[in-house]
């Protein structure tokens, strides 16, 4: 297959040439052409499958056409989690309109309202946004959807986990019902097979195949760990290896991002931290400076890296493993981006053994252990379970056996920032100096 044997336009085509890319992506292949013929879709596809494009590019078909109404209002809405998943959507809807005259907004909390304001303002035909800003530009009645065509939910298993459903319900509800829609999750089970019977007609189901397919370019390994101090020798020492190009060292919570980040800072790594609290401003200075290389080692907790697109990103270390088995697909595919090669670590304790136990279901995929010598644990781990029974888990299983994620808070569960750890024994401060 062949992007010419989608039907898209020659300066889609001309864009896409440009972009390097030679042929469509498996989701690309099976999503085009169905939306193209009109249907709703939803479809199950990780990050770093192309699922961005299999959306935009229909979306700029339809922008090809003139509108049939006179209003301004956008034509395309794409709602995303974060603000960095929105931030890349919006350059990848730029990159691939490159050969159009095609107006791309991005309207994301955190940023002042009198320019947000103004853009609305204007004619727009592509709106991307985070739900809860929206929802208050919405309320004001800066927004006029009258002439909505389609509506993508982008990660929509992550707005549900982050509290945004009824934000999403209520932003399709102020769109014409005879727009097309589209969603895109981990997952199409569960509650999202709910909201999906709610706002989707009669949908097409694309599901990619197993989990740990899509993978195959990343190699996963697991280092047992005896203790905080036991993961910061490691954590320095695989750091020196110049085999690290750029790594992203995933964390609980955002004050051990913060804390391990100053912690290598100190030990001479061009490191820096991104959570949900910083503002803004701060959080894109560090994605800039992290894809021009000033940043080698990344801290950082789920939600807040979430949807970085990085191609240098040669190691995910998982310095605390995630608490949701799909938040390991999501952190590993910030490695071996676009076909490259990546290797995501893990560090894992006896306690950790069932935990990483669920993830391993969840992948379908038995992570490999290693040893560094010299950094062996003292204690084994139980043997972890083989990846006997594949496939993902439904939405109660997931949760079984950890905290629920807090409903309604809208950076994720990295809000409870130290509670878990508290400022006793294996404070992160305290790490192994
Ligand atoms: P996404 O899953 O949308 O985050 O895309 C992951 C990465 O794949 C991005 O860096 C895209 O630029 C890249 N990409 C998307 N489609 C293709 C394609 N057909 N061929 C090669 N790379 C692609």
């Amino acid at each position: 297959m062949s992007f010419e044997n989608l039907n898209l336009h020659p300066s889609i085509l001309k864009a896409i040439a440009d972009s390097g890319y030679t042929e469509p992506s498996p989701i690309q292949a099976a999503a085009i052409p169905e939306v193209l013929a009109g249907h709703d879709l939803m479809a199950s596809a990780q990050t770093g499958t192309g699922k961005t494009a299999a959306f935009i590019l229909p979306a700029l078909q339809y922008l090809t056409e003139p509108s049939q109404s006179k209003s301004r209002g956008p034509r395309i809405l794409v709602l995303t989690p974060t603000r960095e998943l929105a931030t890349q959507v919006n350059d990848a809807a730029r990159k691939y309109s490159a050969q159009m005259r095609v107006k791309t907004v991005c309207i994301l909390g955190g940023m002042p309202y009198p320019l947000q304001n103004k853009l609305l303002s204007q004619p727009v035909d592509i709106l991307v946004a985070t739900p809860g800003r929206l929802i208050d530009h919405l309320e004001r009645g800066r927004i006029d959807f009258s002439r909505l065509e389609m509506l993508v939910l982008d990660e929509a298993d992550r707005m549900l986990d982050m509290g945004f459903i009824d934000d999403v319900e209520k932003i399709a509800a102020a769109t014409p019902a005879s727009r097309q829609t589209l969603l895109f999750s981990a997952t199409l089970e569960g509650t999202i097979a709910g909201l999906a019977k709610r706002l989707l007609k009669d949908p097409k189901r694309i599901q990619m195949t197993a989990q740990q397919a899509k993978h195959e370019n990343i190699e996963q390994r697991l280092h047992v760990v005896d203790d905080l101090a036991h993961k910061n020798r490691l954590l320095q020492h695989l750091l020196t290896d110049a085999e690290v190009k750029q790594a992203i060292v995933f964390t609980s919570t955002k004050r051990d991002a913060d804390m391990l980040a100053e912690d290598l800072f100190a030990q001479g790594h061009q490191a820096a931290a991104l959570h949900g609290d910083m503002n803004q401003g701060a959080r894109n200075r560090t994605l800039t400076r992290l894809r021009n290389g000033a940043i080698r080692i990344l801290v950082a907790t789920d939600v807040a890296a979430r949807g970085i697109d990085v191609a240098g990103i040669s190691h995910v270390i998982n310095f605390d493993l995630p608490k949701f088995a799909e938040d390991y697909v999501h952190r590993i595919g910030r490695t071996g981006r676009a076909g490259s090669q990546g290797i995501a670590v893990s560090f894992a304790s006896g306690k950790d053994a069932l935990h990483l136990q669920r993830i391993e279901r969840f992948t379908g995929h038995a992570i490999t252990p290693h040893v560094v010598p010299g950094f062996e644990a003292k204690r084994p781990m139980r043997s972890s379970a083989p990846a006997g029974k594949r496939g993902g888990f439904g939405n109660s299983d997931r949760r079984g056996g950890y905290e629920g994620r807090p409903n309604g808070n809208r950076d994720g569960y990295a809000n409870r920032g130290g509670q878990n750890r508290g400022t006793g024994a294996g404070r992160p401060a305290s790490r192994g100096r």
